[in-house]
């Protein structure tokens, strides 16, 4: 797709969301494809790519070479992403192919985001908006070289951080952020602070459900988590109660 300047929010990035093969979870399209940005936009339908019922691979040879040859090139979008489980070349979590490109494995990550009760796709939203900075930090295009500038090695619940460790990807899948040093970083390289605003307002949006946020609530105020235990008993208990009074009567 033609290049143009979209460091502003006069016009949305488009991206082509696409899935290798078969995923073995259930993965919520509808909700990636309804997400509201003021941003990007998903063009087109989640696109599919299979490599037949038997590529004769191994997993660990799902390398950069094979994608690029296999999967399609970007068409409508200004980048693509492509999403993935088996594990790809270095056990990265994402890979960056010509054609602006991204590939991103769930391998080990989707145990990690259940375990947390993360929904699965928050790690791609959290991936667009990362991977949509990197594209107009880069002049409008993915740099095909993985060992990009931009992320930092600490971890700092930002959609920036390395996550050398994989687990510590939760950090930065929860009520993301993007952090001070970044932020200054990004605006170093031409990205209008209306643009930047825009990011920082939607990616608090990729979050938990309700009922685990409260959960985790909970799990860090036990006073609280006590008493609610408490009342919720009294008020089972009085429930109770009225409801064997009424059939006693
Ligand atoms: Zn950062």
């Amino acid at each position: 797709m033609k290049s143009e300047n979209l460091t502003t929010i006069s016009k949305k990035i488009k991206i082509e969301i696409g899935i290798i093969g078969q995923l073995p979870f259930g993965f919520d399209e509808e909700f990636i494809k309804k997400w509201k940005s003021k941003i990007f936009e998903i063009v087109g339908d989640i696109k599919k790519c299979d490599f037949g019922h038997n590529s004769g691979l191994k997993p660990e040879e799902y390398r950069d070479s094979f994608l690029e040859e296999k999967l399609p090139e970007n068409k409508e979008g200004n980048f693509s992403i492509w999403i993935m489980y088996v594990p790809i070349e270095g056990n990265f979590i994402a890979r960056y192919l010509s054609s602006n490109r991204v590939i991103l494995s769930y391998f080990e990550i989707y145990d990690i985001l259940k375990q947390e009760h993360i929904p699965i796709e928050n790690f791609l939203l959290r991936s667009i908006y990362r991977h949509l900075i990197v594209y107009l930090r880069n002049k409008n295009e993915i740099p095909i070289q993985n060992n990009s500038k931009f992320p930092h090695d600490d971890t700092r619940g930002c959609i920036f951080d390395m996550n050398g460790n994989e687990k510590d990807v939760v950090y930065s899948i929860d009520s993301p952020k993007i952090c001070d040093k970044c932020i200054e970083e990004i605006k170093k390289d031409g990205i209008e602070d209306s643009c930047i605003n825009q990011i920082k307002k939607e990616i608090p949006r990729i979050k938990k459900h309700f009922f685990y946020r409260i959960s985790d609530f909970l799990r860090k105020k036990p006073i609280i988590y006590l008493l609610v235990l408490i009342l919720s008993a009294i008020l089972f208990s009085l429930i109770a109660s009225v409801i064997y009074d009424f059939f006693k009567n």
